[in-house]
């Protein structure tokens, strides 16, 4: 694998101040959580608003977007869905780089977030000036970036791509003979070089959640279950557990995976934010969730994204009763960068099954 020095820097990903946010939002009793979700639902029809929220979210944010007519899915499905959902503004529910993806497609509606606090590592630890420098060090490179970036990095990108249609994309790529820059994922990096053998120059970014799967650990837990177990992966985990996973794919691969198979018992490898979807699609079945190794080591996320879990309902209410939280994107980045989203839905439209 080539790389990039990028880890030669550290980066401050501030993650207490995201956990100190979360664990400070209000909790609601059931009567106060049903006055939220009706005054919600009156804004969301009078503003012509729709909700467009990811998997990795709070569990109430996922119902109630479900129940007004929205979607909770993966980032692709997200942007897809806003942008040709008729509303003329959407509430997106997950990190900022999905609001930002959202105004991108959309520029005429207005993108409203929870909490524009709620950022990510792989982002965060791809700032747009060393990316530029490190693109202009290797003219001659495709540049494809995970949708886990910045709007500006997206500008600077000729493709993006999620962990859905990466493959598919980095294949297309390789036979066109074009060497590729793929930022800002390691592991999934990795994960589509060892599956496509391209020709890649990785940035050395990391997901906080991901990288903190244990292999081992996984291996000792399979083992203890004893019985048919099967091990669900997201390919933004280390290489050590990809190895181990009887399935690596998206969030939504892993849910419609799930759904298929006759197996009753599984360890996920992914934001524990998922297992709502996963349990409601299959009740008969049983997930556990693969290991951190726990406070005691080294474990800085313990499966759930910090950042994620600063969406809340009263977030959603307060940005649609004040107008706070608002997306916006200068207007010469949203046109470049919109031309490197729209390719991976195009490709994404014709070459890629839907999961
Ligand atoms: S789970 Fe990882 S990739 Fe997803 S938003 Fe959080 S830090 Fe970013």
């Amino acid at each position: 694998m080539k790389t990039c020095n990028s880890s030669e820097k550290k980066y401050d990903f501030n993650l207490e101040k995201a956990k100190t946010i979360a664990s400070n939002l209000s909790s609601f009793s059931n009567e106060e959580r049903l006055e939220i979700e009706t005054k919600i639902q009156k804004k969301l029809k009078e503003q012509d608003a729709v909700m467009v929220t990811h998997y990795y979210v709070d569990n109430q944010l996922q119902d109630l977007t479900l129940a007004t007519g929205g979607i909770v899915s993966d980032s692709l499905e997200m942007a897809r869905f806003g942008k040709e959902h008729p509303a003329k503004k959407l509430v997106v529910s997950g990190v900022k780089f999905m609001g930002e993806t959202a105004k991108i497609l959309s520029p005429n509606k207005n993108i409203l977030m929870p909490d524009l606090g709620a950022e990510c590592s792989l982002d965060l630890g791809c700032p747009i000036e060393e990316f530029t420098k490190f693109c202009e060090q290797n003219p001659e490179r495709t540049v494809v970036v995970y949708a886990n970036t910045s709007a500006q990095v997206k500008a600077r990108a000729d493709w993006v791509v999620t962990s859905s249609c990466a493959i598919d994309i980095v294949k297309f790529l390789k036979i066109r003979n074009e060497p590729i820059i793929f930022a800002p994922d390691r592991h999934l990096g990795q994960y589509i070089l060892n599956n496509t053998q391209a020709d890649m120059l990785l940035w050395d970014g990391h997901c906080v959640v991901h990288d903190e799967f244990k292999a081992f650990e996984l291996k000792e837990m399979k083992i203890s279950l004893q019985g048919t177990v099967e091990v669900l992966v997201h390919p933004e985990s280390p290489s050590g557990v990809i190895d181990l996973a009887d399935f690596v794919g998206s969030t939504s691969q892993m849910l419609e995976y799930s759904k298929a198979s006759n197996c009753k018992k599984f360890i996920v490898a992914t934001d524990g934010g998922l297992f709502h979807s996963m349990r409601k699609a299959s009740p008969d079945k049983f997930f556990i969730e693969a290991p951190t190794a726990g406070s005691g080591a080294t474990c800085k996320s313990c499966a759930y994204c910090p950042w994620m879990a600063m969406n809340s309902l009263g977030g959603v209410l307060k940005s649609l009763e004040t107008g706070c939280g608002e997306i916006s994107v200068p207007k010469e980045i949203i046109s470049k960068a919109n031309k490197s989203l729209q390719r991976m839905l195009d490709f994404t439209k014709s070459n890629v099954s839907k999961n």
